[in-house]
């Protein structure tokens, strides 16, 4: 599921992601800030808020994240190019544009050379731009749409 969480970010999608037992605390937060829960635990399912219709959940099927990816765009109509990389895939912040001189020290030369768009992390400070492995994450995006696009004509 953490995959699943970081493909949503790469997608645009505002993600957070909860690990282990702290059932309550994830589905107060989803209560409270309307956010859908994806969930691979039944138990979740069966609950009266859940059952009920107050609270969004969706059973993951699949332990794959390529077909977990594929089960959560088609079930919520989700849009492979909504805001690409536009949120942090660590913290799941927005992500704020630089300019070339403002990351010029940040990071390597080789980067420096050959990219011209960047963005920042506002709390991690990482930095994106769009390199090698910006394009292979690209293409997967572009294969994830496919799919889509293939159950729904
Ligand atoms: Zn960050």
């Amino acid at each position: 599921m953490g995959k699943l969480a970081k493909w949503l970010r790469i997608m645009g999608y505002d993600t957070l992601f909860f690990n282990g037992s702290d059932d309550s605390r994830m589905i107060a937060t989803a209560l409270a800030e309307g956010r859908v829960i994806l969930t691979r635990d039944t138990q979740i399912m069966r609950r009266r808020l859940v059952t009920g219709g107050r609270l969004k959940a969706i059973l993951i099927k699949s332990d794959q994240p390529e077909q977990q990816m594929h089960q959560v765009i088609t079930t919520l109509n989700l849009d492979c190019q909504f805001r690409p990389f536009a949120i942090c895939l660590e913290c799941n912040q927005p992500l704020v544009e630089r300019s070339k001189q403002q990351v010029k020290d940040l990071v390597p030369p080789y980067v420096f050379q050959t990219q011209s768009q960047y963005m920042e992390c506002p709390v991690c400070h990482r930095i994106y731009w769009r390199g090698t492995h910006w394009q292979a994450m690209t293409r997967r995006l572009n294969r994830f749409a496919e799919c889509q696009r293939k159950e729904e004509f």
